[in-house]
């Protein structure tokens, strides 16, 4: 294997060995099957391709301090799936071959795990497709779930800080009663437009509000939408938001840290009083935001006045990271250790 810059990876797709992947057929799930295609033989009929039958997952595998493998909140990401599949009428994949498909999968191509330090992390895709083909629109006889891996590099290869973001309002992610609130691929689809423009226009992405009032937060892009006042951890509570297991994470975290946690509507009238924002995910863990701009209004909020992310973003995106490394005390057993077996000779 030529030898990896794991500092100056970037995020995205980089090919490994193996995937993992098993089949719902005959109203059944089949074995684990590993494979070394990057490939799939579809139908052409099949619904993925056709009627957005399609669900996926992101999570990450770290190499920590100690030298073991760990694997962040795999069971959240299983729980997760089970809804999205359900949203749009697929076969959910249940919790113990999801959780063993990515244990293997990790297992499988673990001399690609960056090393401790470097700041890079494994990625790990799960994803379930409506594979069975029909014409008129019906959910699928039979499903793929399938398991990618791949090295990505650090997100802030020059440190934390702080990105700036634009509010839109002539597009929705996602309708208020729609599917928001599942993780499949047509919401990213809906939001391409938007997210383009933004970047276009220098931003990092687009902020969508809710798509009925247009007058509260919804999300940041790909990533939920957090804000800190006067001690108190704000997060948008919205039936169109997809709930973010680093969201979740860190709101225990601010808890944990004594801050007091608020889910409810966050008003774009409120964006001036808030003296934190960010943006969080598993990619990023937090995006630290420095500017919002109002795209219709022109008006903008400016944070980090320094240029630096703020003092609680800050205490919680190490907290969250010095969990996942390993180097605190995982309290919550957030983390899964992995038993990293040899590779399959090649
Ligand atoms: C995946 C995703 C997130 C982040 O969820 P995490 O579990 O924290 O990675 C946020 N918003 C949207 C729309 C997403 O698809």
């Amino acid at each position: 294997m030529e030898s990896i810059d794991w500092g100056s990876l970037p995020f995205g797709y980089f090919k490994t060995d193996y995937n993992v992947r098993c089949y719902f057929k005959e109203k059944q799930w089949g074995e684990l099957e590993i494979s070394d295609s990057e490939y799939v033989n579809l139908h052409i009929a099949a619904t993925a391709l056709h009627y957005g039958q399609e669900a996926f997952e992101g999570l990450k595998a770290f190499m920590g301090v100690d030298g073991k493998v760990r694997v962040f909140r795999i069971n959240e990401n299983a729980k997760r799936m089970r809804a999205s599949a359900q949203g749009v009428m697929m076969q959910e994949v249940p919790d113990d071959i999801f959780c063993s498909a990515v244990i293997k999968a990790v297992q499988l191509n673990s001399k690609y795990i960056p090393p401790y330090g470097t700041g890079a992390s494994l990625y790990i895709r799960p994803l379930l497709i409506g594979s069975g083909p029909q014409v008129g629109v019906k959910p699928a006889k039979e499903y793929l779930f399938m398991v990618f891996v791949g090295p990505v590099g650090p997100y802030f290869k020059e440190g934390f800080k702080p990105v700036a973001m634009q509010i839109v309002r002539d597009y929705d992610r996602a309708a208020p009663l729609g599917t928001g609130h599942i993780k499949v691929g047509g919401n990213y689809a809906a939001s391409l437009r938007a997210g383009e423009r933004a970047h276009d226009e220098g931003f990092s992405t687009a902020i969508f509000l809710d798509a009925k009032e247009k007058n509260f937060i919804d999300e940041a892009g790909p990533a939920n939408f957090f804000g800190i006042r006067e001690n108190k951890y704000i997060t948008p509570l919205s039936a169109s938001i997809l709930p973010s297991i680093t969201n979740k994470s860190l709101m225990t975290l601010a808890e944990d840290m004594g801050l007091v946690v608020e889910k409810r509507h966050l008003y774009v009238d409120e964006l001036g009083s808030l003296e934190e924002v960010g943006a969080c995910g598993t990619a990023a863990v937090i995006s630290p935001i420095g500017k919002i701009v109002d795209r219709d209004t022109g008006k903008t909020f400016e944070y980090c006045p320094d240029g630096n992310a703020g003092p609680v973003s800050t205490a919680l995106y190490n907290q969250l990271r010095a969990i996942q490394l390993g180097e605190v005390e995982d309290k919550y057993n957030w983390c899964t250790i992995i038993d990293t077996i040899e590779t399959v000779a090649d």
